[in-house]
């Protein structure tokens, strides 16, 4: 386990020192490149030259947000494995249980009780890091929080988290204790039902917690909508404004909900910087999405590898367990002091097959782009409002390629320009 482990270590070490040392991928014809699409003149006036040097700038400003963005990312996960193991070995985790069983024996508060604190103890514990992360949103001016603001939310998201936790935690050592030997098939069954069930609610339950949706007002995008999305099975009415204003300056669109919940959501941002023309292809996108069934697609997805991570979990828990007997003190699977060597067993599994899920988005990505230029046929709107959204969400429009293949599911923006340049219709 300790040689799993420091492997692991060893890989987020080595990540972190090559992201460093890697050289952004053809950067200068990168800053060609794009600025070839959006300058349409060939007049070199001050003022152009002006809004080049402004691009440049803006490109490596993002160049190194992301950088910094991943780098934090990677020691993020070698910071939460390190804290659960520490949790685990040094007997933090069996001595949190020992002191809830003096007050009750009830195996129902005690799983309850534990899950609790334990997560309040992850958010401190992970707490400079979050903090970290805002910061690094203050520090490239893409947000528009204050402490206080972002701190309430987080509080907010902890409480959401904090019940779904406890629903999914109970009914896991409910399964343990019930059936040890098969309670992984149980528990895998039942995560789709709630993944379900959660996608369908999340739209009406969870996000206007954090943001205030209001249907499209009527208006010339409107109007030019409604052909659209005849075409593309999403009635106009589905389509929501979100006033992401309130947390950040970058824009952003979405496709969301399940059944009778789904929805398109545009961040005002979006709204307020982007052309009707460019709205529009934003919003075939999406519908893509909705019409090539990719929330399905993605909840089939990850109910295969949530059943594949409890069946390992099954496998190495029990051995994990009897291996360090004398250090761990955990009693058996269904004691709930090893809740946090269950979520090592996860992340460590999820390290491995890291680039699996970003491959998959990426895949359906460029099937919602192709979409999207096969409903509107504007491939001049499409290619600026790449441009827009690199140049606003300060994305990286050409990350190293490990960058890529690890961690983005979207192709980037690059990519996603020459594939509309060269499309043929
Ligand atoms: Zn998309």
């Amino acid at each position: 386990m300790l040689r799993i482990l420091s492997f692991v270590l060893l890989i987020l070490l080595v990540s972190v020192i090559i992201i460093q040392a890697l050289p952004a991928e053809n950067q200068p014809e990168q800053t060609s490149q794009v600025s070839a699409i959006t300058d349409t003149s060939k007049e070199t006036s001050s003022q152009t030259m002006q809004s080049e040097l402004e691009k440049k700038e803006r490109l490596e400003k993002a160049i190194e947000y992301q950088k910094a963005k991943n780098i934090h990312y990677f020691v993020d996960q070698g910071y939460t494995i390190l804290f659960l193991v520490l949790f685990l070995f040094l007997g933090i985790s069996t001595y949190l249980r020992g002191r809830i069983e003096r007050i009750t024996k009830k195996r129902f508060w005690v799983v309850a009780f534990y899950t609790l604190l334990f997560l309040i103890l992850t958010f401190i514990v992970g707490f400079p890091s979050s903090y970290y992360g805002f910061s690094l949103e203050h520090k490239y001016e893409l947000s528009n929080q204050t402490f206080f603001q972002w701190l309430g939310e987080q509080l907010k998201s902890l409480f959401v988290l904090a019940i779904i936790a406890l629903i999914s935690v109970e009914g896991v050592y409910l399964a343990l204790k019930k059936a040890p030997r098969t309670w992984w098939i149980y528990v895998s069954v039942v995560f789709i039902f709630f993944t379900v069930v959660m996608v369908n609610l999340a739209p009406v339950l969870i996000m206007p917690l954090f943001n205030k949706y209001t249907p499209l007002p009527e208006g010339e995008l409107r109007s030019k909508l409604v052909n659209l999305s005849h075409k593309a099975n999403v009635k106009v009415e589905d389509i929501f404004t979100m006033d992401e204003s309130k947390q950040t300056k970058t824009a952003n669109a979405m496709f969301t909900g399940l059944g009778n919940t789904k929805r398109i959501v545009l961040g005002d941002n979006l709204i307020d910087e982007f052309t009707p023309d460019e709205i529009e292809v934003v919003i075939a996108h999406e519908m893509g999405h909705n019409l090539l069934h990719h929330i399905w697609k993605f909840i089939l997805l990850s109910s295969i590898s949530a059943g594949i991570g409890f069946f390992l979990i099954h496998l190495s828990g029990g051995k994990i367990i009897n291996k360090f007997r004398n250090r761990l003190k955990i009693e058996n699977m269904a004691d709930v002091a090893g809740l946090p060597l269950l979520f090592l067993i996860f992340i460590v599994y999820g390290i491995i097959t890291m680039p699996i899920g970003p491959a998959f988005s990426r895949v359906m990505e460029r099937q919602a782009d192709k979409f999207a230029l096969d409903m509107t046929h504007n491939k001049e709107a499409f290619i600026s409002a790449m441009n827009e959204l690199a140049y606003i969400n300060l994305s990286d429009p050409n990350p190293s390629p490990i960058i890529e293949f690890l961690l983005y599911d979207h192709p980037p923006i690059s990519k996603r320009i020459k594939f509309a340049q060269e499309y043929e219709f």
